[in-house]
């Protein structure tokens, strides 16, 4: 049986960890697909087109958005970041598990548009380590950085919003727990289809 597949959003300030985390699980979970963002914010050291994010100008991004490619976008810290909306329809509909990392403002938009969709929010286990994990990623300006840590007030006010949270303090635990959370959500009889379930149970009542 077939069963529907279903979006998972990560939410959490910039730093706590959430790249780090999706690459700890995609080893160890079938089926589950990254969904990259477009943005028009630099590449950072590192950072591969199509890989990390499409990396788009401010006038490719306004075409997607009136043409209406992006299931949701956002402005955050003067760059905007979307998601491509075809692919995630896509590997849904081929009963995949899709993990998006979104901010706040597009985790909300999301909730709007699909209901079913599954919301998690990621927490550094201090502010302090949160800063020392932004510092020692070493990859954004110190303007950036201040930014992104002034930001981080705000959106911990919305964790609430959220279905989940996980504490990434040791990574290996936090993985644990997004792997525990996606093993429970695919048990919900929600993602059943109960016609086709009948439909494979006829004429098999004898033992
Ligand atoms: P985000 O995607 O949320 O912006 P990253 O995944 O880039 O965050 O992680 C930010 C930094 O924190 C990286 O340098 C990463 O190696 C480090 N990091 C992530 N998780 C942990 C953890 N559990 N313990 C210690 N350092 C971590
Ligand atoms: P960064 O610049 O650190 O990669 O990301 C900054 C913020 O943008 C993070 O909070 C991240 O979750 C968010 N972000 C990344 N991709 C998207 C997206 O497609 N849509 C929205 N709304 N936010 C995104």
């Amino acid at each position: 049986m077939q069963l529907k597949g279903f979006l998972i959003v990560l939410s959490g300030p910039s730093g706590a960890g959430k790249n780090t985390l999706m690459n700890a699980v995609f080893p160890t979970v079938p089926n589950l697909q990254y969904s990259v963002s477009v943005t028009t914010r630099a590449p950072r050291e590192g950072e591969i087109e199509g890989v990390d994010y499409f990396f788009r100008s401010d006038e490719e991004f306004d075409e997607m958005i009136r043409t209406g490619g992006l299931l949701e976008w956002a402005e955050f810290c003067g760059s905007r970041y979307g998601t491509p909306k075809s692919f995630v329809d896509d590997a849904i509909a081929q009963g995949r598990t899709v993990i998006m990392d979104v901010d706040i403002q597009g985790a909300s938009q999301i909730r709007r548009k699909m209901p079913d969709a599954v919301s998690i929010f990621l927490l550094p286990p201090t502010w302090d380590d949160l800063k020392k994990r932004l510092v020692d990623r070493g990859k954004d300006p110190q303007e950036a950085i201040s930014q992104r840590l002034q930001k981080s007030f705000e959106e911990m006010r919305h964790m609430i919003d959220y279905d989940y949270f996980i504490i990434n303090d040791q990574l290996e635990l936090a993985a644990d727990r997004l792997r525990t959370i996606i093993n429970a959500e695919w048990c919900r009889v929600q993602r059943v289809n109960l016609d086709e379930l009948q439909e494979l149970w006829k004429g098999r009542k004898q033992l």
